[in-house]
């Protein structure tokens, strides 16, 4: 079952997601060497309760029913998704993927960003680079009319000509009063192939890109998700509204951007 939102509840929807975008910033201006992932989930948890919502992501079951433990996921490095924030301080030329997740007056805010901490290769600004470019790509797909398959061959396209790797195993999603909703959103597909977008579909888009390739392996803890590989892995996400035209991007890099502009002078 898809559901298509009112105005009205895609206005609740960018409020929740803008406290996303907010929340990411408020973590971002901690992120440097020496730092721990467990520092920053305080940081982000105090915040969104302090904004009246609820961080969704704490308590929410893995595939074993287990509850997820923390306000973020923070994937470190070859961590691609669902990093469990922990006590390892981070250290310079790391990178991490910060996904935040809100529930604010009964709607589901969902954004990811992958930062750098200090300097980081050049390599692999690349890739987060090319992965915020899929990213854009695949929302320029998200218009009335187009298909789920046009979002995913645009950010797969993309990627691919880099050199990159797309993980398929995890994929965006529906948004609305659930963080998770119909239809999933894979980062890999054929145009014009899968449902058809609508006008009022609110959907995550969020590319995970391998510098190397897409194996993946699960860690102990069962949420931890990381390269087979070991090399580095990206994640942006955005949640939008999908539109006659032009998508409407809800959740914002606004924020988290101007902090970092500010802490590179
Ligand atoms: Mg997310
Ligand atoms: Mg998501």
């Amino acid at each position: 079952m898809i559901y298509l939102k009112t105005d009205d509840e895609i206005e609740l929807l960018r409020q929740s997601n803008l406290l996303v975008g907010k929340t990411l910033a408020e973590v971002a201006k901690y992120i440097k060497p020496g730092v721990t992932t467990k520092q920053l989930d305080i940081i982000a948890e105090e915040f969104i309760r302090d904004h009246g919502a609820i961080p969704t992501f704490k308590g929410f079951p893995n595939p074993y029913g287990e509850p997820y433990p923390a306000s973020l996921c923070t994937s470190v490095n070859e961590q691609v998704v669902h990093g469990v924030p922990n006590d390892r301080p981070l250290e310079e030329g790391d990178i991490v993927s910060i996904d935040c997740g809100t529930n604010l007056n009964g709607y589901c805010g969902d954004s990811a960003y992958t930062f750098c901490v200090g300097e980081v290769d050049e390599a692999i600004k690349a890739l987060l680079r090319t992965t915020k470019e899929a990213l854009y790509k695949g929302i320029a797909q998200a218009v009335h009319g187009k298909r789920v398959g046009d979002i995913g061959a645009a950010v797969e396209t993309h990627c691919v000509a880099q050199g990159y790797d797309v993980v398929r195993e995890f994929v965006g999603h529906g948004i609305g009063r659930e963080m998770h909703e119909e239809p999933q959103i894979p980062n890999y597909g054929k145009k014009g192939t899968g449902v058809m977008l609508k006008t009022g579909m609110c959907i995550a888009i969020e590319p995970m890109i391998t510098l190397g390739k897409r194996k993946l392996v699960m860690h102990a803890d069962k949420w931890t998700v990381s390269t087979a590989d070991r090399l580095p892995a990206a994640h942006f996400e955005h949640t939008v509204a999908v539109r006659q035209g032009k998508a409407d991007i809800l959740s914002s890099f606004e924020f988290i951007e101007a902090v970092l502009a500010e802490k590179a002078i």
